[in-house]
C-alpha cells in the first residue's frame, strides 16, 4: 500500500518550516509555499516557478494541496451564501458567507457535528462525529476566497472577517483551529488582523486561557442565560464550567488590553430567557466586565420547541442593558431562508454518538 500524500493545507508556517527542514530545504521556502497556496491559488507544484525543479518534483511525489469539495451551493434572498462541503465519504459540513456593505464575513465550521448538545441548537441535535483537520478548516477560507474572487473579479479578498461560529465547538478542537487561524493571520497567506477573526465558544474555560496565551483573537462567548440554573439547562457545559468561572477566564482574556471586550452572545428564546428581570440580572452580572452583548433572535430548528422572542420583547431587553451602560446590539438574522443562520447549520454527518437515533426513539416513545 502506498503512503497517503501529505496535504499541505494542514501546514501552518511553523509546521511548514519543519517539513522544509526535513526535506533539507531553506526556511524561506515555507513562506513561498504559503504564498503559492493562499495568495496565488496555485495547487499544482509544477506551476510554483520560484521553487527549484528538484523541490517541485519531490513535493509532487509526497504531497498534494487538497481543499474540500463543494457539493451544495445556495444563496439566500439577502445575499447570504451557504456551501455544503464534502470532507470525507461520511461527513458534509457547512460554510456561510455574509456580505454587508464594506465587509464580508465568513462563518467557518470546526467539527463535523458537535458534542455539546445545547438544547436549542440544530448542530448539537444531530450529534458529533469528528474534529476537522487544520486543512479542512483553512480549506473553507481558501475555497470561499477563490470562488468569490473569481465570481466578482475582485483583486482583493471579499472576505474581510472570519468568525469561528459554524458547526462545532472550536475550543474542543484547539490545535487544528489555532493552526488554521495562524494561517489566516500569516502575512504570507491571508494576512488578517487578529481583531478580524472571532472565535465563539460555549465556554471551555481551560482552553480560553490557553487561547489567550497562544493566539489571542477576538473572543465571543455563548452565554444565553443570566444564572447557572437556567444556563445548566440550555448549555449543559455550564455544569462543568459555571458562569462565575467562565467570566473570570473572560476577564483575564482581555486584561491589560484597554480597548478590547468580550462579546457575549445571548439567543432570545420566548418565555425562557427574555424577561425584564432576566435582563436586569444579566446587567448586574456584566456591569463590571469589558462586555458587549449580542442579542440573537432565535432561529427556529425543526423538532425543537423553542420560539423566537418577539421584537418588542427583544427591544425592551436591549434597553435595560443599554440603560445599565452595557453595549448591546441585536444581531440581524441572515440567511434563514436557506437554513444558514446561527444554530441552523447541520451539514450531513455520521453521528458516532448515535444521539440522533436515541432522539428519534425517544420521540417515537413519546408519541
Ligand atoms: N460552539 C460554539 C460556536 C457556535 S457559534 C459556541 O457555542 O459559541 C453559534 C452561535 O449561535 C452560538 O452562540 C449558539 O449558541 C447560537 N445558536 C445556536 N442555535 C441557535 C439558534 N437556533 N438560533 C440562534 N442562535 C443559535
Amino acid at each position: 500500500m502506498s503512503t497517503p500524500l501529505l496535504n499541505l493545507m494542514d501546514y501552518d508556517r511553523e509546521s511548514m518550516l519543519g517539513l522544509m527542514a526535513a526535506l533539507g530545504e531553506r526556511s524561506f521556502r515555507a513562506g513561498q509555499l504559503l504564498q503559492w497556496i493562499y495568495q496565488q491559488g496555485v495547487f499544482d507544484f509544477a506551476g510554483m516557478t520560484n521553487l527549484s525543479k528538484d523541490l517541485r518534483g519531490r513535493l509532487g511525489e509526497i504531497a498534494e494541496i487538497r481543499g474540500p469539495e463543494v457539493v451544495g451551493d445556495q444563496t439566500a434572498a439577502d445575499g447570504t451564501r451557504k456551501w455544503l462541503l464534502q470532507v470525507d465519504d461520511k461527513n458534509r459540513i457547512e460554510t456561510v458567507f455574509i456580505p454587508e456593505p464594506g465587509r464580508g464575513t465568513l462563518c467557518v465550521s470546526s467539527q463535523a457535528g458537535c458534542a455539546l448538545n445545547c438544547s436549542f441548537c440544530a448542530t448539537g441535535r444531530q450529534g458529533y462525529n469528528r474534529n476537522l483537520s487544520a486543512g479542512e478548516i483553512i480549506g473553507q477560507v481558501w475555497l470561499a476566497d477563490r470562488l468569490l474572487r473569481a465570481e466578482q473579479g475582485a483583486a482583493s479578498s471579499p472576505i474581510t472577517n472570519v468568525v469561528m461560529m459554524g458547526m462545532g465547538e472550536p475550543l474542543l478542537n484547539f490545535d487544528n483551529v489555532v493552526s488554521a487561524m495562524r494561517i489566516m493571520l500569516d502575512d504570507y497567506s491571508f494576512g488578517m488582523s487578529r481583531r478580524r477573526i472571532t472565535l465563539s465558544t460555549a465556554g471551555v474555560v481551560p482552553a480560553i486561557t490557553r487561547l489567550g496565551n497562544e493566539c489571542p483573537v477576538s473572543l465571543a462567548v455563548s452565554l444565553h442565560a443570566p444564572n447557572d440554573r437556567l444556563r445548566d439547562e440550555l448549555v449543559p457545559l455550564n455544569r462543568k464550567y459555571p458562569i462565575r468561572v467562565l467570566l473570570d477566564a473572560c476577564r483575564r482574556y482581555v486584561a491589560g488590553e484597554s480597548r478590547r471586550r468580550i462579546t457575549y452572545e445571548y439567543t432570545m428564546l420566548a418565555g425562557v430567557n427574555d424577561a425584564p428581570a432576566q435582563a436586569r440580572e444579566l446587567r448586574d452580572l456584566l456591569v463590571n466586565t469589558p462586555a458587549k452583548v449580542n442579542l440573537i433572535p432565535y432561529n427556529p430548528v425543526p423538532g425543537i420547541a423553542y420560539r423566537r422572542s418577539d421584537p418588542a420583547t427583544i427591544d425592551r431587553f436591549r434597553d435595560i442593558l443599554l440603560a445599565g451602560g452595557i453595549m448591546t446590539i441585536t444581531r440581524k438574522t441572515r440567511g434563514a431562508d436557506i437554513a444558514a443562520a446561527c444554530g441552523q447549520l447541520t451539514g450531513q454527518i455520521t453521528d458516532r454518538t448515535q444521539r440522533s437515533v436515541r432522539l428519534q426513539r425517544h420521540g417515537a416513545e413519546a408519541n
